[in-house]
């Protein structure tokens, strides 16, 4: 197996997520039922990414007393989808951080040398002081990964979290190794790459699944 550094890297193994995540990889499974539940593992995905986000007291009264309550302090968010497949994942983080701003990073994948290709970048002018979610749900070859990270990088951002469903050990390895200080959550780290660089066992191609263009 491809090495790369695990301090880095958070599996979300909750059983309901594997379960999930049973669901997901089957063939069988139908465009709507798809999109859910990529949608729903991005519930989990979001709430393992943002565990350590610093919180304030405030001061509040319930209908009982009064007392002290927590709130979210700090940096926002901005949860970065790298098109298409990331749109799926959106939904999901803003259920949980409505407040988050939405980047796009339009990349393409070349069919033959599976390079990535920047098409489309539109970013909230503040992303320097937001942390970042950059959420795509297959971490393959870890090119386009790579390449939305060092966008970001090249535009301020310095927390970034990167959010996937499934990952090949030579994603995780290309992108811990091209970005210091990135994280990464996934819920599955897979085999590996077949020939034409889809993840093995994977779910196929999640873009068409969560689309329907198959
Ligand atoms: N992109 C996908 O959608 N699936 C893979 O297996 C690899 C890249």
């Amino acid at each position: 197996m491809v090495e790369f550094d695990r301090s880095r890297v958070a599996v979300v193994d909750h059983p309901l997520v594997q379960h999930k995540l049973g669901i997901l990889r089957d063939k069988r499974t139908g465009t709507k039922q798809f999109r859910d539940l990529v949608r729903e593992l991005a519930h989990f995905e979001c709430y393992e990414a943002t565990r350590d986000l610093p919180l304030e007291d405030v001061e509040i009264e319930t209908p009982i007393s009064a007392t002290t309550a927590k709130r979210i302090a700090g940096r926002k968010l901005a949860v970065v989808p790298i098109l298409r497949a990331g749109l799926g994942m959106v939904d999901g983080v803003l259920d949980l951080v409505p407040a988050a701003r939405v980047g796009h990073l339009g990349m393409y994948r070349d069919e033959v040398t599976h390079e990535p290709h920047e098409y489309y970048a539109k970013l909230p002018r503040d992303i320097a002081e937001r942390t970042c979610l950059v959420v795509d749900p297959m971490l393959a070859t870890g090119g386009s990964a790579e390449a939305a990270l060092q966008y970001l990088r090249a535009h301020g951002a310095t927390d970034i979290r990167f959010l996937c469903i499934v990952a090949a050990p030579e994603g995780l390895a290309r992108v811990l190794e091209a970005d210091d200080e990135v994280r990464v959550y996934t819920c599955s780290i897979d085999e590996g790459l077949n020939g034409a660089a889809y993840i093995v066992p994977g779910l196929g191609d999640a873009g068409d699944r969560i689309f329907g263009t198959l």
